[in-house]
Protein backbone atom coordinates (compact mmCIF):
# COMPACT_ATOMS: atom_id res chain seq x y z
CA UNK A 1 0.00 0.00 0.00
CA UNK A 2 1.16 3.34 -1.20
CA UNK A 3 0.32 6.12 1.02
CA UNK A 4 -0.11 9.93 -0.21
CA UNK A 5 -0.32 13.36 1.73
CA UNK A 6 -2.02 15.88 -0.91
CA UNK A 7 -3.71 18.83 -1.29
CA UNK A 8 -5.26 19.63 -4.94
CA UNK A 9 -3.79 20.93 -7.81
CA UNK A 10 0.18 20.25 -7.47
CA UNK A 11 -1.18 17.03 -5.60
CA UNK A 12 -3.51 15.73 -8.06
CA UNK A 13 -0.92 15.64 -10.85
CA UNK A 14 1.18 13.78 -8.91
CA UNK A 15 -1.48 11.35 -8.20
CA UNK A 16 -2.69 11.22 -11.78
CA UNK A 17 1.11 10.03 -12.25
CA UNK A 18 0.65 7.68 -9.72
CA UNK A 19 -2.36 6.29 -10.29
CA UNK A 20 -1.02 4.82 -14.38
CA UNK A 21 1.75 3.08 -12.83
CA UNK A 22 0.43 1.17 -9.80
CA UNK A 23 -3.44 -0.77 -9.38
CA UNK A 24 -5.88 1.68 -7.52
CA UNK A 25 -6.31 -0.84 -4.66
CA UNK A 26 -2.67 -0.08 -3.91
CA UNK A 27 -2.77 4.06 -3.04
CA UNK A 28 -4.36 5.54 -0.37
CA UNK A 29 -4.88 9.50 -0.69
CA UNK A 30 -4.83 11.14 2.83
CA UNK A 31 -6.13 14.83 2.02
CA UNK A 32 -6.15 18.36 3.46
CA UNK A 33 -9.57 19.67 4.30
CA UNK A 34 -8.12 22.76 5.46
CA UNK A 35 -9.85 24.86 2.71
CA UNK A 36 -13.40 23.37 3.11
CA UNK A 37 -15.78 26.07 3.24
CA UNK A 38 -19.76 26.53 2.57
CA UNK A 39 -20.97 27.70 -0.40
CA UNK A 40 -24.66 28.87 -0.99
CA UNK A 41 -25.65 26.58 2.16
CA UNK A 42 -23.24 23.58 0.84
CA UNK A 43 -20.55 21.55 2.39
CA UNK A 44 -17.68 22.36 -0.48
CA UNK A 45 -14.01 20.31 0.31
CA UNK A 46 -11.95 21.42 -2.86
CA UNK A 47 -9.13 19.48 -2.45
CA UNK A 48 -10.97 16.31 -2.08
CA UNK A 49 -12.94 17.17 -4.71
CA UNK A 50 -9.85 17.50 -7.08
CA UNK A 51 -8.89 13.68 -6.04
CA UNK A 52 -11.37 12.52 -6.21
CA UNK A 53 -11.72 13.76 -9.98
CA UNK A 54 -8.49 12.81 -11.16
CA UNK A 55 -8.69 8.94 -9.71
CA UNK A 56 -12.00 9.30 -11.54
CA UNK A 57 -10.67 10.56 -14.85
CA UNK A 58 -13.07 13.45 -15.02
CA UNK A 59 -10.94 16.10 -13.78
CA UNK A 60 -10.51 18.90 -15.65
CA UNK A 61 -6.68 19.15 -16.46
CA UNK A 62 -7.30 22.64 -17.88
CA UNK A 63 -8.56 24.16 -15.18
CA UNK A 64 -6.54 21.64 -12.48
CA UNK A 65 -10.07 22.14 -10.81
CA UNK A 66 -13.66 21.17 -11.23
CA UNK A 67 -15.03 18.61 -14.27
CA UNK A 68 -13.33 18.12 -17.59
CA UNK A 69 -16.21 19.80 -20.18
CA UNK A 70 -18.67 21.20 -16.85
CA UNK A 71 -20.82 24.05 -18.04
CA UNK A 72 -21.43 26.89 -15.11
CA UNK A 73 -24.94 27.67 -15.98
CA UNK A 74 -25.96 27.70 -11.61
CA UNK A 75 -23.33 30.34 -11.71
CA UNK A 76 -24.22 32.42 -14.16
CA UNK A 77 -28.11 31.90 -12.78
CA UNK A 78 -26.78 33.01 -9.00
CA UNK A 79 -25.01 36.20 -10.08
CA UNK A 80 -28.20 37.12 -11.86
CA UNK A 81 -29.71 36.66 -8.78
CA UNK A 82 -27.53 38.84 -7.25
CA UNK A 83 -25.36 36.26 -5.14
CA UNK A 84 -22.28 35.80 -4.21
CA UNK A 85 -20.42 34.02 -7.28
CA UNK A 86 -16.67 34.62 -6.91
CA UNK A 87 -16.10 30.75 -6.25
CA UNK A 88 -16.85 28.78 -9.39
CA UNK A 89 -19.04 25.75 -9.31
CA UNK A 90 -19.62 24.01 -12.16
CA UNK A 91 -22.89 22.25 -12.76
CA UNK A 92 -21.83 18.52 -12.72
CA UNK A 93 -19.22 20.05 -9.44
CA UNK A 94 -22.56 21.18 -8.16
CA UNK A 95 -23.74 17.47 -7.67
CA UNK A 96 -20.83 16.52 -5.61
CA UNK A 97 -21.78 19.07 -3.42
CA UNK A 98 -25.03 18.37 -3.15
CA UNK A 99 -24.72 14.90 -2.64
CA UNK A 100 -21.98 15.48 0.34
CA UNK A 101 -23.99 17.87 1.98
CA UNK A 102 -27.05 15.84 1.93
CA UNK A 103 -25.20 12.92 3.59
CA UNK A 104 -23.76 14.78 6.14
CA UNK A 105 -26.77 16.27 7.31
CA UNK A 106 -28.48 12.97 7.36
CA UNK A 107 -25.43 12.11 10.02
CA UNK A 108 -22.79 10.62 7.72
CA UNK A 109 -19.07 11.87 8.36
CA UNK A 110 -17.08 13.35 5.79
CA UNK A 111 -14.97 10.12 5.34
CA UNK A 112 -18.23 8.03 4.81
CA UNK A 113 -19.45 11.05 2.48
CA UNK A 114 -16.29 11.10 0.63
CA UNK A 115 -15.90 7.40 0.00
CA UNK A 116 -19.72 7.09 -0.65
CA UNK A 117 -19.03 9.71 -3.52
CA UNK A 118 -16.01 8.35 -4.87
CA UNK A 119 -17.37 4.84 -5.08
CA UNK A 120 -20.42 6.37 -7.02
CA UNK A 121 -17.56 7.55 -9.73
CA UNK A 122 -16.12 4.65 -9.91
CA UNK A 123 -12.62 5.14 -7.53
CA UNK A 124 -11.20 2.00 -6.22
CA UNK A 125 -8.73 3.79 -4.46
CA UNK A 126 -9.25 4.97 -0.61
CA UNK A 127 -9.51 8.68 -0.48
CA UNK A 128 -9.33 9.76 3.44
CA UNK A 129 -9.73 12.99 4.68
CA UNK A 130 -7.00 13.78 7.13
CA UNK A 131 -10.08 14.53 9.86
CA UNK A 132 -13.93 13.89 10.37
CA UNK A 133 -13.63 16.99 12.20
CA UNK A 134 -13.84 20.69 11.30
CA UNK A 135 -9.87 21.96 10.87
CA UNK A 136 -10.02 25.32 9.30
CA UNK A 137 -7.13 27.12 8.04
CA UNK A 138 -7.09 30.59 8.40
CA UNK A 139 -4.97 33.48 7.02
CA UNK A 140 -4.05 36.60 9.21
CA UNK A 141 -3.78 39.77 7.16
CA UNK A 142 -3.55 43.28 7.17
CA UNK A 143 -7.43 43.45 5.60
CA UNK A 144 -8.23 40.83 8.66
CA UNK A 145 -8.23 36.97 9.30
CA UNK A 146 -9.50 35.49 6.07
CA UNK A 147 -10.44 32.25 5.11
CA UNK A 148 -8.32 29.99 2.69
CA UNK A 149 -10.08 30.22 0.02
CA UNK A 150 -11.61 34.00 0.75
CA UNK A 151 -7.30 34.91 0.59
CA UNK A 152 -6.70 32.49 -2.53
CA UNK A 153 -9.71 32.55 -4.94
CA UNK A 154 -11.49 36.08 -4.21
CA UNK A 155 -8.72 38.12 -3.21
CA UNK A 156 -6.09 36.48 -5.67
CA UNK A 157 -3.88 35.68 -2.91
CA UNK A 158 -2.48 39.57 -3.23
CA UNK A 159 -2.70 40.19 0.95
CA UNK A 160 0.34 40.45 2.36
CA UNK A 161 0.47 37.29 5.21
CA UNK A 162 0.96 37.80 8.32
CA UNK A 163 0.62 34.15 10.01
CA UNK A 164 -0.91 30.87 9.52
CA UNK A 165 -3.66 29.24 11.99
CA UNK A 166 -5.22 25.92 11.55
CA UNK A 167 -8.25 26.26 13.93
CA UNK A 168 -9.79 23.40 15.70
CA UNK A 169 -6.54 21.44 14.68
CA UNK A 170 -5.64 20.73 18.51
CA UNK A 171 -8.76 19.18 19.94
CA UNK A 172 -9.25 17.25 16.04
CA UNK A 173 -8.71 13.49 15.49
CA UNK A 174 -7.25 12.09 12.45
CA UNK A 175 -10.50 10.23 10.41
CA UNK A 176 -10.26 6.61 10.69
CA UNK A 177 -7.66 5.14 8.72
CA UNK A 178 -5.30 7.54 8.69
CA UNK A 179 -2.56 6.79 11.12
CA UNK A 180 -3.25 3.11 10.43
CA UNK A 181 -2.82 3.83 6.81
CA UNK A 182 0.91 5.61 7.67
CA UNK A 183 2.45 3.25 9.95
CA UNK A 184 1.16 0.19 7.74
CA UNK A 185 2.10 1.62 4.15
CA UNK A 186 5.10 0.30 2.21
CA UNK A 187 5.74 3.79 1.22
CA UNK A 188 4.35 7.49 2.27
CA UNK A 189 4.47 10.06 -0.26
CA UNK A 190 4.19 14.29 0.10
CA UNK A 191 2.75 15.43 -3.12
CA UNK A 192 4.09 18.85 -4.24
CA UNK A 193 1.59 20.52 -2.43
CA UNK A 194 1.55 23.83 -0.34
CA UNK A 195 3.51 22.55 2.72
CA UNK A 196 1.74 25.56 4.24
CA UNK A 197 -1.78 25.02 3.83
CA UNK A 198 -2.24 21.86 1.80
CA UNK A 199 0.78 19.84 3.87
CA UNK A 200 0.42 21.65 7.03
CA UNK A 201 -3.05 21.51 7.93
CA UNK A 202 -3.01 17.89 7.98
CA UNK A 203 0.35 18.01 9.88
CA UNK A 204 -1.28 19.90 12.19
CA UNK A 205 -4.04 17.05 13.17
CA UNK A 206 -2.71 15.52 16.99
CA UNK A 207 -1.35 11.77 15.78
CA UNK A 208 -0.36 12.34 11.99
CA UNK A 209 3.04 13.74 12.39
CA UNK A 210 4.05 11.17 14.75
CA UNK A 211 2.64 8.31 12.56
CA UNK A 212 5.28 9.96 10.05
CA UNK A 213 7.85 10.03 12.53
CA UNK A 214 7.33 6.12 13.54
CA UNK A 215 6.43 4.57 10.34
CA UNK A 216 8.95 1.57 8.71
CA UNK A 217 8.27 3.14 5.94
CA UNK A 218 10.14 5.16 3.84
CA UNK A 219 8.69 8.81 3.44
CA UNK A 220 9.77 11.21 0.14
CA UNK A 221 8.18 14.51 -0.68
CA UNK A 222 8.44 15.93 -4.20
CA UNK A 223 9.32 19.67 -4.14
CA UNK A 224 6.56 22.36 -5.18
CA UNK A 225 9.14 25.03 -4.78
CA UNK A 226 11.91 25.41 -7.31
CA UNK A 227 14.52 28.24 -6.80
CA UNK A 228 13.44 30.73 -4.74
CA UNK A 229 9.87 30.72 -5.98
CA UNK A 230 6.58 28.26 -6.26
CA UNK A 231 6.30 27.04 -9.19
CA UNK A 232 2.46 27.95 -9.10
CA UNK A 233 0.34 30.13 -5.83
CA UNK A 234 1.21 31.59 -2.83
CA UNK A 235 3.35 28.92 -1.13
CA UNK A 236 6.25 31.72 -1.16
CA UNK A 237 4.54 34.38 1.10
CA UNK A 238 2.91 31.58 2.87
CA UNK A 239 6.21 29.83 3.63
CA UNK A 240 8.24 32.83 4.62
CA UNK A 241 4.93 34.07 7.16
CA UNK A 242 5.47 30.28 8.64
CA UNK A 243 9.37 31.47 9.47
CA UNK A 244 10.55 28.91 6.30
CA UNK A 245 12.61 29.21 3.72
CA UNK A 246 11.74 29.61 0.60
CA UNK A 247 13.57 26.93 -1.06
CA UNK A 248 14.19 23.34 -0.88
CA UNK A 249 15.69 23.49 2.67
CA UNK A 250 12.44 25.12 3.16
CA UNK A 251 10.94 22.30 2.44
CA UNK A 252 12.67 20.01 4.04
CA UNK A 253 12.73 21.95 7.12
CA UNK A 254 8.49 21.82 7.13
CA UNK A 255 9.10 17.52 6.80
CA UNK A 256 12.01 17.98 8.34
CA UNK A 257 11.02 15.04 11.71
CA UNK A 258 10.49 12.07 9.32
CA UNK A 259 11.25 13.31 5.68
CA UNK A 260 13.76 10.65 4.26
CA UNK A 261 14.21 11.56 0.52
CA UNK A 262 13.76 15.02 -1.03
CA UNK A 263 13.03 14.77 -4.76
CA UNK A 264 13.86 18.32 -6.84
CA UNK A 265 14.45 20.23 -9.64
CA UNK A 266 17.96 19.33 -11.96
CA UNK A 267 18.26 23.74 -11.65
CA UNK A 268 18.49 22.93 -7.84
CA UNK A 269 20.74 20.37 -7.78
CA UNK A 270 24.03 22.81 -5.93
CA UNK A 271 21.01 23.36 -3.12
CA UNK A 272 20.68 19.30 -3.12
CA UNK A 273 24.22 18.51 -2.60
CA UNK A 274 24.72 20.78 0.65
CA UNK A 275 20.70 19.53 1.90
CA UNK A 276 21.56 15.89 1.52
CA UNK A 277 22.99 13.97 4.92
CA UNK A 278 23.06 11.11 6.30
CA UNK A 279 18.95 11.11 7.05
CA UNK A 280 18.19 12.58 3.98
CA UNK A 281 18.48 11.38 0.13
CA UNK A 282 18.01 14.66 -2.07
CA UNK A 283 17.06 12.83 -6.00
CA UNK A 284 17.29 15.73 -8.59
CA UNK A 285 15.69 15.55 -11.94
CA UNK A 286 13.23 17.67 -13.81
CA UNK A 287 10.19 17.96 -11.81
CA UNK A 288 7.81 20.04 -13.85
CA UNK A 289 4.52 18.12 -14.48
CA UNK A 290 3.34 19.75 -17.59
CA UNK A 291 1.92 16.58 -19.46
CA UNK A 292 1.08 12.54 -18.72
CA UNK A 293 4.25 11.56 -19.67
CA UNK A 294 6.08 14.04 -16.68
CA UNK A 295 3.51 13.85 -14.17
CA UNK A 296 3.90 9.65 -14.75
CA UNK A 297 8.33 10.00 -14.78
CA UNK A 298 8.21 11.47 -11.19
CA UNK A 299 5.46 9.49 -9.83
CA UNK A 300 7.82 6.69 -10.99
CA UNK A 301 10.82 8.46 -9.36
CA UNK A 302 9.07 8.92 -6.12
CA UNK A 303 8.53 5.30 -6.16
CA UNK A 304 11.90 3.96 -7.34
CA UNK A 305 13.49 5.67 -4.18
CA UNK A 306 10.58 4.47 -1.68
CA UNK A 307 9.24 1.50 -2.81
CA UNK A 308 10.62 0.12 -6.16
CA UNK A 309 9.01 -3.68 -5.36
CA UNK A 310 5.30 -1.97 -6.38
CA UNK A 311 6.61 -0.96 -9.40
CA UNK A 312 8.13 -4.69 -10.42
CA UNK A 313 5.19 -6.27 -8.87
CA UNK A 314 2.75 -3.93 -10.79
CA UNK A 315 4.90 -4.36 -14.33
CA UNK A 316 4.38 -7.73 -13.74
CA UNK A 317 1.32 -8.38 -13.24
CA UNK A 318 -0.17 -5.77 -16.25
CA UNK A 319 2.22 -8.30 -18.85
P1 LIG B 1 -4.00 23.51 -3.68
O1 LIG B 1 -4.75 22.71 -2.67
O2 LIG B 1 -4.81 23.87 -4.88
O3 LIG B 1 -3.21 24.65 -3.10
O4 LIG B 1 -2.99 22.48 -4.33
P2 LIG B 1 -1.63 21.82 -3.85
O5 LIG B 1 -1.18 22.35 -2.56
O6 LIG B 1 -1.73 20.35 -4.03
O7 LIG B 1 -0.71 22.34 -5.03
C1 LIG B 1 -0.17 23.64 -5.04
C2 LIG B 1 1.34 23.55 -5.17
O8 LIG B 1 1.65 22.73 -6.30
C3 LIG B 1 2.02 24.87 -5.40
O9 LIG B 1 2.81 25.22 -4.27
C4 LIG B 1 2.89 24.66 -6.65
O10 LIG B 1 4.19 25.18 -6.49
C5 LIG B 1 2.89 23.15 -6.81
N1 LIG B 1 2.91 22.73 -8.21
C6 LIG B 1 1.98 22.99 -9.16
N2 LIG B 1 2.35 22.44 -10.34
C7 LIG B 1 3.54 21.81 -10.12
C8 LIG B 1 4.44 21.07 -10.96
O11 LIG B 1 4.22 20.88 -12.15
N3 LIG B 1 5.58 20.60 -10.37
C9 LIG B 1 5.87 20.80 -9.04
N4 LIG B 1 6.99 20.29 -8.55
N5 LIG B 1 5.04 21.50 -8.23
C10 LIG B 1 3.89 22.00 -8.76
Amino acid sequence: MIVVLTGGTGGAKFVDGLRRLIPPEELTIIVNTGDDHEWWGLYVSPDIDSIVYVLADILSSERGWGIRGDTFHCLQAMKELGEEAWFSVGDKDLATHLLRTQLLSKGQTLSDATSYIAKKLGVRSRILPMSDMRVETRIDTPAGDLSFEEYFVKRWYQDPVNAVRFAGASEAEPAPGVTQAIASAQAVLIAPSNPVTSIGPILAVPGIREALQTTQAKVAAVSPIIGNAAVSGPAANLMTAQGLKVSIAGVAQAYESFLDALIVDDSDSVAAQSLTNDRLHVHCTNIMMRDTEDKTRIARTALALTCPGILSRAAAETR
